[in-house]
Formats: structure tokens, sequence, C-alpha cells
């Protein structure tokens, strides 16, 4: 058992090997519910000792357990299994990422719903990992490469999504045959510590999956310093991201880097207005901004304008803010006090910019407590502004005009970062147009927010690099050894090279 109740207060434990414990200081940290301001859940306050012990147990598991042992077809089974779990307990998962990051229910059952086939997908991939025979140019030798997984993985997820942003990582490094250290975000640690016991349930060895809890200097940083660490798979900012590059090169560990966006919404005067309000509604204010694909800047062709505008003020205007629990609500809480703090500066950022504020920007009349803020939506924002070029990570859209076509894909191209884009059109040749032209990992025609276990996601410039899902996301767990094999039994000349 990792759950006591303690009237309301759920108090946890952390799995490393085949022990649920504390941390080695018994320390513990408060996860609060951003809807009630309330702590619902104690949680072990991890250290590098606990760290260090995670990583030895997964390096074990790796190196020597049942584990390493098994084919990619037992692999496959585990995971189908763990699927199977998920799906029998999708609402209790669900109902724990709600109170810790006080995202939808009705979001975060699409979630849960969703993560099944995470691990089938990579379940089914598992038992099919071979290898290539190379038809080398050296005579009278036998050439082949083996896809071998990279080792021990220290994953780090954010808060907005913690189960699924773990999914990403786990099911394809499974499916190689990795094993895990697996850190959540502080403020989100309850999730992945039910997901953990699912996993011991359904069989994985011990030190498969080992999670630690705490902070990001404490647990964050000794996880991807740790020699015994083979590779670092992030989601996060892109500050923390190149720290966590720079801290990982120490001793060469792979890295992927999933970051923040700042990604561009482009609508032009062709467009379904109706199907583009929706998609703009759904990149912006859907999870409250909080989602690293949010369409927070706005291209609008500046012929339709207004009429665009009018459309997504009014359903804006009829958003339902409140109980993230309700199923009607449509927006709730921000995650945590620091962070509502700093999306909330950027609307004195957006007046002292000179941006028009044609909506929202304060706490809703009818929720005086709590970490609400209104939809909001600046207009005639210039692109250089910060608002349109640092990642609010908030309901806070930017619109900015555009004349053409060029234009467009200037200002869309103007960011450092690259994780995504919209395009709304009825023109097929200019879709495909700007989907070549735009700088981003993912480009939607006529849709925005379309993500899937099989479809490989991933950013350019500073949204990070590597792929996650699809078979590409596989890829990033294993690496290539070659082997050469000589079959005419020849002495060769010792100081010949090859
Ligand atoms: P942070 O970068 O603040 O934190 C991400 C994770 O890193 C947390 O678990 C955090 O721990 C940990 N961490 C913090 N400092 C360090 C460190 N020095 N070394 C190692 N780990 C550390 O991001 P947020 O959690 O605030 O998440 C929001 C960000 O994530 C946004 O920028 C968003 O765009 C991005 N994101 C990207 C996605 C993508 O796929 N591209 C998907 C979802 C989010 P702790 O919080 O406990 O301190």
């Amino acid at each position: 058992m990792t759950v006591t109740e303690v009237g309301e207060l759920e108090s946890h434990r952390v799995l490393v090997g085949q022990e649920w414990v504390g941390s080695l200081s018994t320390e513990t940290f408060s996860s609060i519910d951003p809807y009630t301001g309330q702590s619902w859940a104690e949680i072990p306050k991890c250290g590098p000792g606990d760290v260090e012990r995670a990583v030895g147990a997964a390096r074990l598991a790796f190196d020597d357990g049942p584990w390493s042992k098994m084919t990619g077809a037992d692999r496959g089974r585990l995971m189908r299994r763990l699927a199977g779990l998920v799906d029998e307990n999708a609402e209790e998962l669900a109902v724990a990422e709600v109170r810790d990051n006080g995202k939808l229910l009705r979001e975060m059952r699409g979630q849960m719903e969703a993560l099944p086939q995470y691990y089938e997908y990579f379940a089914g991939a598992a038992d099919k990992i071979g290898g290539d025979v190379i038809g080398s140019s050296k005579p009278n030798f036998f050439v082949y490469q083996l896809l071998e997984p990279v080792g021990v993985v220290g994953a780090i997820t954010s808060w907005n999504s913690p189960l699924l942003i773990a999914a990403y990582k786990l099911a394809p490094g499974l499916a190689a045959g990795c094993t895990f250290v697996l850190k959540p975000s502080e403020h989100t640690s309850v999730s992945t510590i039910l997901f953990a016991r699912l996993v011991e349930e359904a069989g994985f060895p011990p030190g498969v999956l080992n999670v630690v809890t705490g902070d990001g200097p404490n647990v964050g940083e000794p996880l991807v310093s740790n020699p015994g660490v083979d590779k670092i798979a992030f989601t996060g900012s892109t500050v923390t991201g190149m720290r966590v590059a720079s801290a990982a090169a120490s001793h060469l560990a792979k890295v992927s880097l999933e970051l923040g966006g700042k990604s561009p919404n482009i609508v032009f005067a062709d467009a379904d207005l109706d199907a583009a309000a929706s998609g703009v509604i759904a990149g912006i204010f859907a999870a409250c901004g909080q989602s690293c694909v949010a369409g927070s800047r706005l291209l609008v062709q500046r012929s339709v304008h207004d009429e665009l505008l009018s459309r997504i003020v009014d359903r804006t205007a009829a958003i339902t803010i409140g109980n993230p629990m309700d199923l009607e609500t449509e927006m709730g809480p921000l995650a945590f006090q620091a962070h509502y703090d700093r999306v909330v500066s950027f609307v004195d950022v957006g007046l002292d910019e000179g941006a028009e504020l044609i909506f929202g920007g304060k706490r809703p009349d009818h929720l005086p407590e709590g970490l609400f803020l209104e939809p909001t939506i600046f207009d005639r924002v210039e692109n250089g502004m910060r608002i349109a070029q640092e990642e609010i990570f908030g309901p806070v859209l930017s619109v900015i005009s555009f004349e053409d076509e060029d234009e467009a894909v200037r200002l869309a191209n103007d960011s450092s970062h690259g994780l995504a884009a919209g395009v709304w059109t009825r023109d097929i040749q200019r879709g495909h147009r700007l989907a070549k032209a735009i700088q981003a990992g993912t480009v939607w025609l006529n849709a925005y927010r379309m993500v899937s276990h099989d479809v490989p996601f991933g950013g350019y410039k500073a949204s990070g690099y590597g792929r996650e899902n699809g078979l590409e996301g596989l890829r990033e767990y294993q690496q290539t050894k070659t082997v050469w094999v000589e079959t005419e039994g020849l002495v060769r000349d010792p100081f010949r090279l090859g």
C-alpha cells in the first residue's frame, strides 16, 4: 500500500527498486489543490541521496536484473497488462491530476482514456525490434547492426499533463528495454506515484521504474548530473532545458528536450471563420493556455480581422469558468500561486507595451478567490513585444494582423521558438506552402491541438530537440551496435586499417 488516508490528507511514498519508501531525510512537502487552495497530499521530499539510490536500482535492473534478460515479447506483454490497469484506474488517475494542477476533469479524463494507447502502441513495437544487415563493400565480412536500449533514463516531467508527458517517454523507453528514474514536477507528484503502483501491479521487475519526488535543484539536477544515467528525457521550460543539456554534457548523457513554445495560429481571409475561431479558442483557452503547443499568437489577415475577432470574442464571453471537477466548466484555475502571479503580470506588460486589451485581463467577478484569470485577448500587438515573444503559459492571446502570405510567414518565424503552428485556409496549395515554410515541429492545417501516440512530436529552434511518439520516438531510446564477422578465416596484415 502506498496511500494512507489521514482524514482528507493523503500520505504517499515513492518507489525505489522494489520498496515503497519515504525520503532519506524523512521530510515531506505538500501538494496544494489550486481550486481549494488546500493541501491534499503529503509527498516525500527527496534529495541527492534518494536520487543516488534510485539510479542504483535502475542501473542494477538494466545491467543484471530479470528485465535485462526479457525478450521484446515479454516486455510487450507487461506493457499491455499495464495499459489494461491504466484503463481500469483511469478515473482515480484523472482526479489526482485535477487535484494537483487544476486542469479540467473532462480534459484529464480524455488524457487518461488515451494513455493506454501509448503503452499498447509501443508494446506492439517491442517484439519487432530487429536490426539491419549491411551489404558491406569489404569482402569476406558479414556485417550487421543491432538496435539496443540506451540504458538508464532520467525522465523529468512538467506539471501540466504529468502522466501523458511521462507516457511519451516511458512507453517507447520500456519497449526498447530501458529502465527509468522518473521525476515529476513538485507541483504534481501524486498521479505519477499512483501510476508507479500500477507498474508494480502489472509485474514489471523491481528497478525498471523508480520515482523520486521533490524539486528541481535537489532532485532534478542530481538526476541529470548522475553518471549512472545514460539518457535524459526532459519536458519543461526552455531555460531549464538549457541547464539540463549543459549538466548532462558533464558525463555525455544523451538528451531529448521538449520545451516551450510561442506558436502562431494563422488565419487567412479565405478560411472557414467559424472553424478558425473555434481553433483559436482551443489553442489558447483550452487548459487555460497551460499547454506547450498553446496558439498564443493569433496572426490574422487584416481584411477579416474584425469579423474573426467578433466571433472569437463572442465565444470567449460564453466560456464557463469555475470548478475544474464540474463537467460543464471550460476553464479552471491556473496551477499554482507563483505561476498565477507570473501570468497575471503579463497583463501589465501588454498594457505597458501599448497593446489594446479587448477582453478579460482580470479575475472573473463571480470568483473572488482562487487562481482564476479571465480569458484575455490583446489586439494590435506588434510581434516584437514581449507578449508576442515570451511564453506566458496562460490564457493570454496576442493578436497580430498581417497583409499577405509573405508577411504571415515572416511573422510566424520571427520567434525563438518553433514547437507548433496552425494554418487556416481553404486554399490547399497555400496550406502546403505554409506547412513547408513554417519553422516548427508540427503544423496543423485547418486544425489545432491534435496529438497522438503514433505521430512524432517535438520542436524546432528553442523548443527543443528529439522526437516523442511514433516509431521515431522509439529510436530516441535505442543505440546501434555494429558487428563485423570475418567469414574466411584469413590472417590479416596487422598494420593496415580495414
Ligand atoms: P520547468 O522547466 O520549470 O520544470 C520542468 C521540470 O524540470 C520539473 O519537474 C522541474 O522540477 C524540473 N527542474 C527544474 N529545475 C531543474 C534543474 N535545474 N535540473 C533538472 N530538472 C529541473 O517547467 P514547468 O514544469 O513549469 O513546465 C512548463 C514548461 O514546460 C513550459 O515552458 C512548457 O511549454 C513546457 N512544456 C513543453 C512540452 C513539450 O512537449 N514541448 C509539453 C508540456 C510542457 P520542479 O518543478 O519540481 O522544480
